[in-house]
């Protein structure tokens, strides 16, 4: 699945709002231990073959009511009972071939005796007729008093071990069915469902009845039911049907978003030479989904934030299209071959990442994957909770096993691999695995296996350092020249410290010279703690280069000569090292070649990559000629994608008047939106003398999806003036539209602290339903330190109506009120009460926009986590 954003559901690009969540996740990261999901795969009794799902609702009391027909056959002589996961279900009658049958429940599981012993190989029908208020699994999304509009839409998700709790099942990965789904819904409703859709017949009393079949076999965590109010737009892919659905209204956004889906279909069964295996792709779009998206097999949910305006959509470079190339990934990987256990889950998650980038290279160029390639290496060094745990691990109880390692790490650890065994014999290996074990259950040394049946490459050392080891090369560099012996002596030393899972890493590595008469690549491979590597060359160096092009995840202190980086950022032919030489420089302060030579970075590098890195460097250089030169870039009128960098990076200068100047002009008028949102909130960052009034004139204006208006609220909680607070209560009130309502919540945490009616205020809008409304209050109450809403949240904490992954959100809060000096005990750096204000005065860590985009992914699987956390109170979680 993709991992969603916390409590802000469509300007997920937005900065501050990231570093309200940032300050979030942080805190789900401190929390103390939680149940995690069963880490090995369970033994089965039984083989669950197939189930017949049919389902109807009572949409008034938000209840399902179900029928399931399961047909399994025995694994083992002497079974007595029968036992499903059943989590808060009320069963109503239980048939075991056909015949009434006694059963019995307990807290999570339906027990269903057999009339005799059976041996194995028998097979049984057992049907259950049940009904149920799930307090997840399944979601309704309904209007209300306060939004009598929004289109009706139920959507379940079974990832991890939800979906027990609609639906009395198997539920762990190492077990595969076909389904039949039976869903009985309002005639002008629409369903999707996994596989084929059969017939939609009259069912009377105004409904219909749709009947989907899927006959490939998956997972029950990959069982899906949509059904509501959606608009449906028509594709195909080699005569395979490719359908999308929006909530109704609006399906004139799924074309300029979905429509590259063919084109990745064709792409990816085109490079691993099998071929898309399901009877037809669908993508759900549906309101307050839990998730960035989930991978059921043949009908994948997304988020509707994914559904951009069209007037916004053309501002982002690669679209939506991470998350569809992800989640079509999945449909491969995860869902034809699937994870045996939790534990091992990067098998799917790190594939669909490293998914997302091979659709980036040939869509969007090499510039762009490598850009992305060298963000998610800084945002995966960045994590420091992630360092010390290998991708495949089964020890999760105290955080998530969906984390920065199962899907950064691992995207880039398969990247790796392509590029050390290359291209063709990656792709002969990855293919030779999904035939053998399409259809199957996997471990890691499936893959492993596999990759040397097919090319008979040993990749054993390389998945013993970097998938069941922990952390990755930091490396300090620096070499001389031998003016005699006409050598580079290149001394590397391996910085890392080696103690628990964390060796010595032996890495192959592409060392390039450039002298006077060309550039010469030497490969080499690093092995000890320190090593030096004498490397020919004619003439004293004007650049080496250590891991060229940037193909190794590590960490490289490289101890070069300014003239040296200046040299790189102009010349380096690969991204990653201009983009390492603007940060390098940008830790020189005070120096003017360096600020110059950035600006013309920022002006001419052919990468938009590069310039946007360099506007940000510029940002946290200090002095007037930093600032100048991101004003300059203003008025070159760069794509958005780097106008708006430009424009954050000037946020950071406080006190200058020209600055305020501009941030004020663009906010009111400019091509961008994303250009005049950032300025927007630089006016607040900078506090700028006009900026109230700006602030005040964007919330007022219109713009697409409200686009400027969240922004400007978001805004004023950086702003700090407490005139602020009688237009926030307004827009934070039920009825406004979710995402000004949470952007407004956010600010409201930081203003007039003091002020109990303000607390009182939020501590309402916990009672409601709208999840992103809740998360915000939650968080926004714990930011403003007012002991007052403590009962509110313990009250919350104990009601039965936590619907969705909360409260181990609301504990951690409760201990930030009780404890507001902070230093919570076990807190890990950089995390927990530091709240938004840390985060915000730790600015530069969160400061590119790439950064905050990986950090929304990784808030939306901690979002998507949150829900996995629940069932594990009493003690909070990650
Ligand atoms: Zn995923």
């Amino acid at each position: 699945m993709t991992r969603k954003i916390l409590g802000n559901t469509n300007h997920h690009r937005s900065r501050p709002a990231i570093i309200a969540l940032a300050a979030l996740l942080a805190i789900f990261i401190a929390a103390p231990q939680f149940l995690a999901d069963e880490p090995y795969a369970r033994s089965r009794e039984y083989d669950l073959q197939h189930s017949k799902i049919a389902l109807r609702f009572d949409l008034d009391q938000k209840i399902i009511l179900g029928e399931v027909t399961h047909s399994l056959s025995i694994f083992r002589d002497g079974t007595t009972k029968i036992a499903f996961d059943s989590v808060g279900l009320t069963i109503q009658s239980v048939t075991v071939n056909k015949a009434p049958a006694k059963f019995e429940t307990t807290a999570d599981k339906l027990i269903v005796p057999l009339p005799a012993a059976a041996k194995a190989g028998d097979k049984f029908d057992v049907s259950i007729r049940y009904a149920g208020k799930p307090s997840k699994g399944i979601y309704f999304i309904l209007p209300d008093k306060d939004y009598p509009d929004r289109p009706k839409q139920i959507w379940t998700q079974g990832e991890s071990e939800d979906t027990r709790y609609y639906l009395p099942t198997y539920d762990y990965p190492n077990a595969r069915l076909t389904t039949e789904t039976i869903l009985t819904v309002p005639a002008t409703w629409i369903t999707v469902s996994n596989g084929k859709l059969m017939s939609v017949s009259d069912a009377g009393k105004g409904l219909k009845t749709w009947y989907w079949k899927e006959s490939v076999p998956s997972s029950t965590y990959l069982i899906t039911v949509v059904a509501g109010e959606f608009d449906e737009v028509k594709d195909t892919w080699r005569g395979i049907p490719v359908t999308y659905y929006a909530p109704k209204g609006r399906g004139d956004r799924l074309s300029i978003n979905f429509r590259r889906t063919p084109a990745m279909m064709e792409l990816f069964s085109h490079k691993f030479g099998v071929d898309y295996a399901w009877e037809k792709y669908a993508q759900v779009m549906v309101d307050e989904f839990v998730a960035g998206g989930m991978e059921n097999s043949s009908a994948t949910t997304n988020t509707s934030s994914s559904l951009v305006h069209p007037k916004l959509a053309p501002e982002y470079f690669t679209g939506q299209d991470d998350l569809i190339s992800h989640e079509l990934g999945h449909q491969w990987f995860g869902d034809l071959v699937t994870t045996k256990d939790w534990g091992n889950i990067w098998l799917n998650e790190g594939f669909a990442t490293f998914l997302e980038t091979i659709w980036t290279e040939a869509q969007f160029g090499k510039d762009q994957a490598d850009y992305e390639r060298w963000n998610g290496s800084r945002e995966w060094f960045g994590s420091s909770n992630l360092w010390d745990k290998p991708i495949v691990r089964h020890d999760f109880d105290d955080s998530s096993e969906f984390d920065g390692n199962a899907y950064g790490k691992g995207g880039w650890v398969l990247y790796m691999l392509r590029h050390q065994i290359g291209e063709d014999a990656f792709y002969r290996g990855v293919k030779h695995y999904l035939e053998v074990n399409r259809g199957k259950n996997v471990v890691t040394s499936d893959l492993a296996k596999a990759i040397d049946e097919a090319t008979h490459t040993n990749v054993d050392q390389f998945f013993s350092q970097w998938v069941y080891g922990a952390g990755a090369p930091k490396f300090e560099l620096s070499y001389t020249y031998d003016n005699e012996k006409h050598q580079v002596i290149l001394a590397v030393k391996q910085t890392q410290k080696i103690e628990g899972r964390v060796g010595l890493f032996r890495v192959p590595v592409e060392v390039e010279i450039t002298t006077a008469s060309g550039p010469k690549l030497y490969n080499i491979t690093v092995s000890k703690d320190k090593q030096t590597f004498p490397l020919p060359a004619e003439s004293a160096p004007m650049m080496v280069l250590f891991d060229k092009g940037g193909h190794v995840l590590k960490s490289a202190e490289f101890h070069k000569e300014k003239k040296e980086w200046l040299y790189q950022l102009k010349n380096a032919a690969d991204l990653a090292d201009r983009a390492d030489a603007a940060v390098a420089l940008g830790k020189m302060k005070n120096d003017d070649e360096a600020v110059a030579a950035l600006g013309e970075t920022l002006r001419n590098d052919k990468a938009w990559g590069v310039r946007a890195t360099a506007a940000d460097t510029l940002g946290k250089l200090d002095g007037a000629s930093a600032s100048k030169l991101l004003l300059a870039a203003l008025d070159s009128n760069d794509k958005p994608w780097v106008r708006s960098r430009a424009v954050s990076a000037l946020g950071n200068f406080k006190d200058d008047a020209g600055v305020a100047a501009k941030l004020n002009s663009v906010a009111k008028q400019d091509d961008s939106y994303r250009a005049r949102a950032a300025a927007l909130q630089a006016l607040g960052s900078v506090k700028a003398p006009n900026a109230f009034a700006t602030l005040d004139a964007a919330v007022a204006g219109d713009s697409p999806d409200g686009f400027l208006r969240n922004a400007a609220l978001r805004s004023f909680g950086s702003l700090g003036d407490d005139k602020a607070v009688p237009l926030l209560l307004q827009w934070s009130a039920a009825g406004k539209p979710i995402d000004s309502r949470t952007a407004a919540i956010n600010s409201l945490a930081r203003l007039q602290k003091d002020n109990q009616d303000i607390t009182k205020r939020i501590a309402a809008y916990l009672a409601e339903p709208h999840f992103p409304v809740r998360m915000a209050a939650i968080h926004a109450l714990g930011a403003r330190g007012d002991a007052t809403a403590i009962p509110a949240l313990e009250a919350l904490l104990k009601s039965d109506d936590l619907s969705i992954e909360m409260a181990p959100m609301i504990k951690a809060q409760i201990a930030r009120l009780q404890n507001p000096a902070g230093g919570k005990p076990g807190a890990h750096p950089g995390s927990g009460d530091a709240g938004e204000e840390s985060a915000q005065a730790g600015d530069e860590k969160f400061t590119t926009e790439p950064r905050l985009e990986k950090l929304e992914h990784l808030l939306q699987e901690m979002n998507e986590r949150l829900k996995s956390l629940e069932k594990r109170l009493p003690p909070p979680k990650q």
